[in-house]
């Protein structure tokens, strides 16, 4: 449960493990409905938004305190009375962090027809991370071959993702992470050209252009703040800058300023944000587009996986610290 609404940084004490004494694994007489048994669970930094009381409406609404923390899970169904589902299913979609969910809005729920691939991917690689790299940068950033690419928490679900994409492409790609282990996985697994630990710079800026001598023609934001202020120093001329997220603000009471946004006019760049609940109708097209090179292992994916919803809470909790190496997962239960 989130047991109050947060200001500042998350905290395991902001969240609430309790068991209930009764579970009813039916779903009530004339209910339209799916009874879900958990498997997977997906901390995303989005959740973080969701855990603050907001006057005015957010992009997302607001959890409810005291109540079950929701999200995108994968699931195997129980029981349903919905037309899309029957018993035995696996499905991935929005449901609680609990074991059992009973799912009155279906619609929320996707069945998985793939199942010989790990069924974690479907809120990863394969779910809301994977549909967020591929609009993020063939869509915003209009990517060409020999484009300079650079990507900050470059190792995390979406990073990992892009900076592939961008190397199938023909880009020259860097990447930015917090570990020294982050950045090898990025240079030796994921093939980025090359990669450091911003945490060791003293200067982002600096740095960007020890990395990235000729400038950056793409820079697909993960974290905005000092970096996104770094990188507007180092755009070429009508450089694309995806704006996916900017987890460095996300704990902040108040969010800081961008300096160096004029640049954005100087050097004629684009700045463009997006949100990947617009474009779910392009979900069967990217899974078209990936699955080959899942298949023939030309993509790779590494996910950090949490075993028991007792430890959901640092999950999540370890996306504001930078201690996931890949995509978060909660392994709840494993049929
Ligand atoms: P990640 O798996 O990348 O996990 C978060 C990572 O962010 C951490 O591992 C850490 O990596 C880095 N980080 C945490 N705190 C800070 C900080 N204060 N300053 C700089 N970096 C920090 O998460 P996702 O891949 O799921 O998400 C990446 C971004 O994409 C987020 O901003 C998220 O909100 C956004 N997003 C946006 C979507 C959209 O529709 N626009 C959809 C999905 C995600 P490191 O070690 O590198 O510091």
């Amino acid at each position: 449960l989130l047991k109050h609404y947060i200001t500042g940084f998350l905290q395991e004490s902001d969240m609430e493990l309790v068991a209930t004494e009764t579970v009813r694994l039916r779903i009530p007489e004339g209910l339209t409905a799916v009874m879900l048994k958990n498997l997977y669970l997906s901390c995303d930094p989005y959740m973080r938004f969701r855990m603050t009381k907001h006057d005015e409406p957010n992009y997302v609404p607001d959890f409810i305190a005291g109540e079950v923390i929701t999200g995108h899970g994968v699931g195997k169904v129980l029981e349903s009375t919905h037309p899309n589902f029957k018993e035995g299913d696996y499905v991935w979609g929005w449901t609680g962090w609990e074991e059992y969910s009973l799912i009155t809005s279906a619609e929320g729920l996707n069945k998985i027809n793939y199942t010989d691939l790990p069924l974690s991917y479907f809120i990863g690689l394969l779910g809301m991370p994977g549909l967020s790299s591929y609009i993020g940068f063939y869509d915003i950033c209009e990517p060409k071959k020999g484009d300079y690419v650079f990507i900050s928490a470059a190792s995390g679900a979406v990073g990992q993702l892009v900076g592939q994409f961008a190397k199938l492409m023909g880009c020259y790609v860097v990447g930015s992470a917090g570990t020294d282990e982050k950045v090898h996985l990025l240079k030796n697994k994921f093939g980025f050209d090359d990669a450091f630990n911003y945490k060791k710079e003293n200067d982002l800026n600096e740095a960007l252009k020890r990395h990235l001598p000729e400038g950056i023609d793409i820079y697909f934001d993960n974290v905005g703040g000092a970096m996104l202020e770094a990188a507007l120093l180092n755009m070429r001329l009508h450089g694309r800058i995806s704006a996916c997220g900017m987890i460095s603000q996300y704990n902040l009471v108040k969010p800081e300023g961008v300096s160096n946004l004029f640049l954005v006019v100087a050097k004629r760049l684009r700045l463009e944000g997006f949100l990947v609940s617009d474009y779910l109708h392009r979900y069967s097209e990217f899974l078209e587009f990936i699955l080959p090179y899942v298949r023939d292992g030309t993509i790779t994916y590494v996910e950090d996986i949490v075993q028991g919803l007792e430890n959901a809470k640092t999950a999540l909790v370890r996306l504001f610290l930078g201690r996931n190496v890949g995509k978060q997962v909660v392994l709840v239960a494993r049929e």
